[in-house]
């Protein structure tokens, strides 16, 4: 009857503003929270840099420490820049629309720059370092493409202490629209509880180690925020003592997206 309808189409309008309302806390919660490590990442920093000030402000310094001390300020200075470039990416990826600027693009230059700065210091570790894939042409952005590979890059070197980096791509023979590319490493790996939080923004396996070097665990939500925006998705294997394999396909034209992430 009418009132049965009427009751029940108000059931089911509670039910949706009650999921809506839980959303809205949920979401609110994870804002508190993201604020907090912000806070967190630009607090440890400063209080380095203003204690290293302090200690260059007194007389008769060795200048072998007055060294170490400017080296560890300009260290944290670079740790602060880079977690505001992270920021700036992030913010831009979930406000605009027009955040990319696709092109056609060679990719063989592309990687061998962004690889250019790693070389150098993989090769001073002992590591080697390898480039390879054919001289194709893809559809991205290029810029944020750069960004793709130096996160994935720099990690890489960050959680490798022997063995190899390589950067690699190839055409799938099954579908010529794409070109699959991946970055691995015979490093630390991660542990499988981890893989599934991995691209969370300040997510780290380990906080203290990867503070040491660096880290805020932003870069690879900043890889995934770029490649959902192409519409491409991005799959994880990694074994623990062994290395990671981070891989995704890139379009060759323009057109091509998938967006299913899987991890391994
Ligand atoms: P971070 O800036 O801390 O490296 P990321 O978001 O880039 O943050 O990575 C998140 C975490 O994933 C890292 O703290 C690290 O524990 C783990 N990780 C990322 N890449 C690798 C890798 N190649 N080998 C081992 N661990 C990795």
């Amino acid at each position: 009857d009418e009132f049965g309808m009427l009751a029940d189409s108000l059931n089911r309008m509670a039910a949706r503003l009650q999921q809506d309302n839980e959303q809205l806390v949920k979401a609110a919660e994870k804002q508190k929270q993201f604020y907090a490590d912000i806070a967190h990442e630009i607090r440890n920093p400063l209080h380095t840099i203003s204690g290293t000030l302090e200690m260059l402000q007194l007389e008769g310094l060795p200048e072998e420490k007055r060294g170490k001390f400017l080296d560890s300020a300009r260290n944290q200075a670079e740790r602060l820049n880079r977690l505001f470039k992270d920021l700036m990416t992030l913010q831009r990826s979930d406000m605009q629309r027009a955040f990319l600027h696709k092109k056609h693009v060679r990719l063989r230059p592309l990687v061998e720059n962004v690889g250019a700065a790693f070389r150098e210091m993989a090769e001073a570790r002992g590591l080697d370092f390898r480039i390879s894939g054919p001289d194709v042409r893809i559809y991205a952005d290029p810029g944020k493409l750069e960004q793709v590979f130096d996160n994935l890059i720099s990690n890489a070197l960050k959680y490798t202490p022997k063995g190899h980096i390589e950067i690699a791509w190839r055409k799938d023979h099954e579908d010529p629209h794409w070109l699959h590319c991946s970055v691995s490493d015979t490093g630390i790996g991660i542990p499988p509880q981890h893989i599934s939080k991995l691209f969370d923004r300040f997510y780290r396996t380990d906080k203290a180690r990867s503070r040491d070097k660096g880290g805020a665990g932003l870069g690879l939500s900043v890889v995934k925020s770029i490649l959902d925006a192409h519409g491409l998705s991005i799959n994880v294997y990694s074994q623990e003592g062994q290395g990671s394999t981070f891989s995704f396909r890139l379009p060759l034209k323009p057109g091509k997206n998938q967006t299913i992430s899987r991890f391994v």
